[in-house]
């Protein structure tokens, strides 16, 4: 009984996510005075903690799966997805090793072949291949891939150092050398990776689009070079967090190739678009990558967490993550595949249930009708506005003509509403707005709803603007005739 009633709560919930508020109107601290000091001792109704859902946890929800959320970036969900994680939950199964349970692994390199094949990747990435050293892997974040890819790169050039040189020299001591690049515009998850990592990274200017191109990283890697310093690994990334640029990977692959530095790809966003051939323009020279991230959590209906994850060579991710304990040895240690070597965790979700239902139950015509689908959410122009950088995938920017401080307040107020909710960004210290469509609810009437109030806000704001400078101006002509008056 507990069990369907929930799940009618779920139904209702998201049935009827379109009427309620998109941010809380909390501060921080709010739950304190609703819940008890201490834990129950004794067990408690089941109907107590039900009705306690609606009275202590909503209130304070952003809910993500609104038609009036635009912050962030999309976090779409399914009901194949939900059924994929009930089943996992059922199961919750511990899949370090193969022997920990054969099917956790064994789905897992069937469906991101599935999924390599889909987007159009480069076969050296799949697991069943006759050519390939490569594979997929399901992580938890972006953000955890890339510290991956850079942990796997630092070993790499360390050991290539190390063969290099004659005398004994510590790892540490090298490693002091490495210097990695990306873009300014990459995600903060790539200066994360290299504080914990205690490398340097360079973040390179982009051009006028807000890409990273080849020239750029070739001067920084001959600069320093000439310093002694080592170069090892480029972050680049397809779809930035900011305005959805692309840096130019055609020119920075070959770069990567010529100077020996592992060449790791986040698509993080924009991966679920190359679904559709069409949309493919910005892989050419994928073929240089080492590796390559995106979250089918973000587009692909898919729900947190699942992030797809390849290389190009998986000895070298085993042989930057491999502990060989005797308990966790098994006697097809040899012959199968060990998701714990290729991941910072050993413990490991049944994460390939969600995403082998989505492929199915949509099948790759209806996803990439989705993906289309999601591209024609525009928004319309208005005088008031700049578009300040070009319309990429289904990431809108725009901020208003009048500065930042302006810009700042319009988003104040339309946050204040609480009827939806959208976060800024900065782009060559010009204050913008995101606009992104997150939930799977969202039609085109919503959008031009939801515009509508932007607009109207927008023109509200403006005209007190207005009003002010007339009454500022004002002012100012007095007092400064007070001063002149006072001055006489
Ligand atoms: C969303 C995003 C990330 C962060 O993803 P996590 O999975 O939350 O770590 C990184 N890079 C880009 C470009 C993103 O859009």
């Amino acid at each position: 009984a507990n069990t369907s009633e929930l799940v009618d709560y779920i139904t209702q919930y998201l049935s009827s996510i379109r009427d309620r508020r998109v941010i809380p109107d909390v501060k921080p601290g709010y739950m304190k005075d609703l819940l008890p000091d201490v834990a129950p001792t004794e067990p408690e109704d089941w109907d107590k903690i039900f009705s306690d859902i609606e009275r202590v946890i909503m209130p304070g929800v952003v809910h993500w799966q609104s038609p009036h959320m635009h912050a962030y970036y999309p976090s779409l969900t399914s009901w194949p997805s939900m059924l994929g994680d009930m089943l996992a939950n059922a199961i919750n199964c511990v899949g370090f090793t193969w022997a920990s349970s054969p099917a956790c692994t064994e789905l897992e390199m069937n469906v991101m072949d599935w999924l390599c094949k889909a987007l159009g990747l480069p076969c050296f990435f799949l697991h069943y291949h006759p050519d390939s050293r490569g594979g997929g892997v399901l992580q938890s974040t972006v953000s955890e891939s890339t510290l991956v890819a850079l942990l796997a790169a630092r070993k790499d050039k360390i050991l290539q150092l190390r063969a290099e040189l004659d005398q004994d020299v510590d790892d540490s001591v090298l490693n002091s050398r490495l210097v990695a690049y990306a873009s300014d515009q990459a995600h903060s998850s790539v200066e994360k990776a290299g504080l914990i990592a205690l490398v340097k990274i360079t973040f390179l200017p982009t051009d006028e689009q807000q890409s990273l191109r080849g020239d750029t990283l070739k001067q920084a890697i001959l600069e320093d070079r000439r310093r002694g310093m080592v170069p090892f690994l480029l972050c680049s990334t397809l779809g930035t967090t900011g305005v959805c640029a692309f840096d130019k990977l055609s020119e920075l692959g070959s770069v990567c190739e010529e100077e020996g530095l592992w060449l790791h790809v986040d698509a993080a966003y924009a991966g679920s678009a190359y679904f559709c051939p069409e949309l493919r323009w910005s892989l050419e020279g994928i073929e240089f990558a080492h590796s390559f991230v995106f979250n089918p959590s973000k587009w692909m209906m898919v729900h947190f967490d699942c992030t797809a994850f390849w290389v190009k060579d998986k000895y070298k991710l085993q042989q930057t993550f491999s502990v060989d304990p005797v308990y966790l040895r098994h006697e097809n240690s040899q012959s199968a595949t060990d998701f714990m070597h290729w991941q910072i965790p050993l413990s490991r979700r049944f994460r390939s249930l969600k995403l082998w239902f989505v492929l199915r139950c949509f099948g790759l015509k209806n996803l990439q009708a989705h993906i289309r689908h999601l591209l024609e959410s525009h928004i319309k122009t208005d005088p008031n506005f700049e578009i300040p950088a070009q319309r990429h995938l289904g990431l809108v920017v725009f901020c208003l003509k009048g500065g930042n401080a302006l810009t700042q307040e319009l988003l104040r107020r339309l946050t204040r509403s609480g009827s939806m909710y959208l976060i800024p960004a900065e782009v060559q210290n010009k204050r913008i707005i995101r606009f992104t469509v997150t939930s799977q609810f969202t039609t085109a009437q919503d959008i031009l709803k939801d515009w509508d109030q932007i607009s109207k806000t927008a023109s509200t704001l403006l005209a007190e603007q207005e009003h002010v400078t007339f009454w500022d101006q004002l002012a100012s002509q007095t007092s400064t005739g007070r001063r002149v008056n006072k001055e006489l």
